[in-house]
């Protein structure tokens, strides 16, 4: 079966693990310190919170940033359901936003501004695909109302500029993201003070951890706020170290690949009304490969069909506003172009261990499939 997603890991990360467990420091110790580093200079800045997940990323830079009870906040609809949680998680109110077009499903700046109210406090931007959003746009809406600018960058890990579009960004190494660590997150934040208000929350609110309380020969701390436990522990940081020396090769072999899809995929683009949706900015992590299929083709069965192939295929996304738990608190709420979008998107299979042959084995697939599907209409 060839799988939409899948880590790409060597012998560097299993002896990284094993030095973890030899070490006998098992988590928040010097890897996490370091993994830390490295990814903040990666991504151009100083400082970094590792957690054990962009959902509690996510979280952290909302309660940092003081978004709550009163405030509404402007998020897509397109993107995974954690995206949307951590609004409801700090007692704020999404307000949901469609996406730009079909060929560009990042969050509308024409439908956020309609949205806007004397009440909303932030934008929340997702970059759909890896596909940045582009920044002076929405740096300029945030600046004109007076809003914060935070990012959901579980897409696009490793791209230049993602990170630094506003208050804050919060990343993921869950499993099928560019990078992993299995389980985990990172928060970048602008402002020195609110990142170190999120390291805190991140570790129950003490105002001194393990290491920190060796350092300084005292065991006191206090508690001065309400704090969580997401830490992330030495393994996962270990990990994610050697994935992080990896990332730019991944995300070259990804942008490869998607060269190649769009090249094999063109006759169908041309014949057959499929569109493949690409970044205005120009800038993509190349995270997943969305295509839209034709208006009238019957998604499941080319999905189905794929699969007897031995390919695999997902969906990104179910709009969150039409999953029942949404839905049934804005029953009313349409969002046109997310739901056509939804309704005819199918994600193909895209990892750094693909070959040049497996995009032409998924590309003649989808051919095939549509063929058939097109037979059964007529
Ligand atoms: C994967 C993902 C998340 C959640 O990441 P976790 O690390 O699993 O919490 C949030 N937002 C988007 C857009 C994602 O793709």
């Amino acid at each position: 079966m060839l799988f939409v997603a899948e880590p790409f890991l060597g012998p560097e990360e299993q002896s990284a693990v094993v030095s973890v467990l030899e070490s006998g420091w098992l988590t928040l110790g010097s890897r996490v310190r370091e993994f830390e580093q490295a990814f903040g200079r990666r991504h151009g800045v100083e400082a970094a919170v590792a957690v054990d997940s962009c959902t509690a990323a996510l979280h952290l830079a909302l309660a940092a940033l003081g978004v709550g009870p009163g405030d509404e906040v402007l998020v897509p609809s397109l993107t995974f359901v954690a995206t949307v949680n951590a609004i409801l998680y700090v007692g704020a109110r999404p307000v949901f936003v469609d996406i730009e077009a079909l060929d560009s499903p990042l969050v509308a700046l024409a439908d956020a501004e309609a949205k806007r109210t004397s009440r909303t406090r932030a934008v929340m931007l997702m970059h759909f695909a890896g596909h940045l959003a582009e920044a002076e746009p929405w740096q300029r809406f945030a600046a004109r109302h007076g809003l914060l600018l935070v990012e959901d960058a579980a897409h696009a890990v490793g791209v230049d500029g993602v990170g630094r579009y506003g208050d804050a960004a919060a990343f993921s190494f869950y499993g099928n993201k560019n990078m992993t660590t299995g389980e985990g997150g990172m928060v970048l934040m602008r402002q020195p003070d609110l990142l170190e208000r999120a390291r805190r929350m991140r570790g129950h609110g003490m105002t001194r951890s393990v290491l920190q309380r060796l350092a300084a020969r005292s065991p006191h701390y206090d508690v001065d706020m309400l704090g969580f436990n997401y830490r992330m522990d030495e393994i996962r940081a270990a990990i994610g170290l050697v994935q992080l020396g990896r990332l730019d090769a991944m995300n070259a072999r990804r942008a490869e690949l998607v060269a190649l899809y769009h090249q094999r995929l063109r006759p169908l683009e041309e014949e057959g009304d499929l569109r493949i949706p690409r970044p205005r900015s120009g800038v993509s992590a190349h995270h997943i490969m969305p295509v839209l299929l034709p208006r009238h083709a019957d998604r499941d069965a080319v999905g189905l069909a794929m699969q007897e192939a031995g390919i695999q295929t997902t969906i990104h996304y179910p709009p969150v506003h039409t999953l029942s738990f949404y839905r049934s608190r804005e029953p009313e709420l349409r969002l046109p172009l997310t739901e056509e979008f939804h309704r005819r998107e199918l994600t193909l299979p895209l990892h750094p261990a693909m070959t040049d042959a497996d995009v032409d084995r998924v590309v003649e697939s989808l051919g095939d499939a549509l063929a058939a599907s097109r037979e059964r209409a007529a």
